[in-house]
């Protein structure tokens, strides 16, 4: 299976962080109460048995056995659980948690795949915003950033604006609509500010990005609780999607769009737009067959692909992608139920697992 879309994990064996584990960012100081809810999360439950299934422990004895087994030979360990998962590579985000560039060798070690990096252009948006750039500068500062990822051989891009502005992107503003969105936005938290100018970005960079041939992944449905749903929906995106640069890159909707996967998958038969499963069969894991089911009763399988969106312990790689594939062999016997051919399914596993994307990345 080819993951693709992940981000850094762990490279030294220190403790099992499960507490990282949450969608709850509202507060720094609510750790307390995380740990209070944590355990009562399905898919914290379901993590933390399966773990305990493969250390051979008890569940209350994860973090112990885990120092055990991660101790005696960390690269072991790691590489087991990647190739336990069947990961052969990795197409990863490596701007959270962040990493040095020189860090990559070290990841395709520890996990035995390939690593393929993508370019985030928010924390060149958000950081010359923070220095008071003007909204020229911010578009000329992402256009070198994003010729300097090319050069380095990224494989595609991504844009976290759901996170910011939300996906209701204007295609038509203008230079002097992002400069006075800059100045008048002034007094807002940095995530929030500047809608115009961030419109203008994300138009602009799937320019660049189609000129290079390169993919653009877009974050679409739910997430950390910092994100506002609704400014999430896959649909925001329609006009966006009819612009000259809308159309003309390829465009990788990611996590399913969770909760709307009939929207992903209308949007999916668009020529150039893609659609990833990921990040849901981490914190949703319990429907993962029927989610698979509701998008790819629409979307064509060619342009699905499967992911993890894991991150911070190699450990969530090995959950998710374990999830998804149980949540596939169940969609594949309801798609025999219905009547589907034994070889069109056969493709179709082929082409999300790894097929898709080969052909989307060139990897
Ligand atoms: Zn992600």
């Amino acid at each position: 299976m080819i993951d693709d879309h992940c981000h850094p994990f762990s490279l030294e064996p220190g403790p099992l962080h499960l507490d990282r584990l949450t969608l709850d960012v509202e507060d720094a100081e609510g750790a307390e109460r995380r740990d209070e809810v944590r355990p009562t999360s399905a898919f914290y439950e379901l993590l933390v048995q399966r773990l305990a299934a493969r250390l051979g422990c008890e569940p209350s004895e994860v973090g112990a056995a885990r120092a055990r087994a991660a101790g005696a030979d960390w690269r072991s360990y790691v590489r087991g659980l990647f190739a336990d998962a069947g990961l052969t590579a990795l197409v990863m985000d490596p701007a959270y948690p962040p990493i040095e560039p020189e860090k990559v060798a070290a990841f395709e070690d520890l996990s035995g795949c390939s690593l393929h990096l993508l370019h985030r252009i928010e924390p060149v948006i958000d950081g010359a915003l923070q220095r008071g750039a003007s909204a020229a500068e911010v578009v000329d500062e992402v256009e070198t950033s994003m010729a300097r990822a090319i050069g380095r051989g990224c494989v595609g891009f991504k844009t976290v604006i759901a996170y910011r502005t939300g996906l209701d992107v204007a295609p038509d503003v203008t230079l002097d609509d992002a400069e006075r969105s800059v100045r008048e936005s002034a007094g807002l938290p940095v995530r929030r500010r500047a809608k115009a100018l961030r419109d203008l970005v994300l138009r602009r960079a799937l320019g660049i990005a189609a000129d290079a041939g390169l993919p653009f992944q877009v974050h679409t449905g739910f997430g950390e609780t910092d994100i506002r749903l609704r400014e999430a929906d896959p649909l925001l995106l329609e006009e966006l999607l009819r612009s000259p640069e809308g159309t003309a890159a390829r465009i990788v909707l990611i996590h399913g769009s969770f909760p709307y996967h009939e929207e992903l998958g209308f949007l999916a038969n668009r020529p150039n737009v893609y659609a990833d499963i990921s990040l849901f069969n981490i914190f949703a894991p319990l429907n993962v067959a029927q989610r698979i089911l509701r998008l790819i009763d629409v979307a064509p399988t060619a342009k699905v692909l499967f992911g993890t969106d894991a991150f911070h312990e190699p450990e969530l790689f090995w959950f998710a992608a374990g999830v998804l594939r149980e949540g596939w062999q169940k969609a594949r016997a309801h798609l025999e139920s219905c009547g589907l051919g034994k070889m069109w399914i056969e493709d179709a596993e082929e082409a999300m697992f790894e097929g898709n994307a080969r052909r989307l990345y060139g990897i």
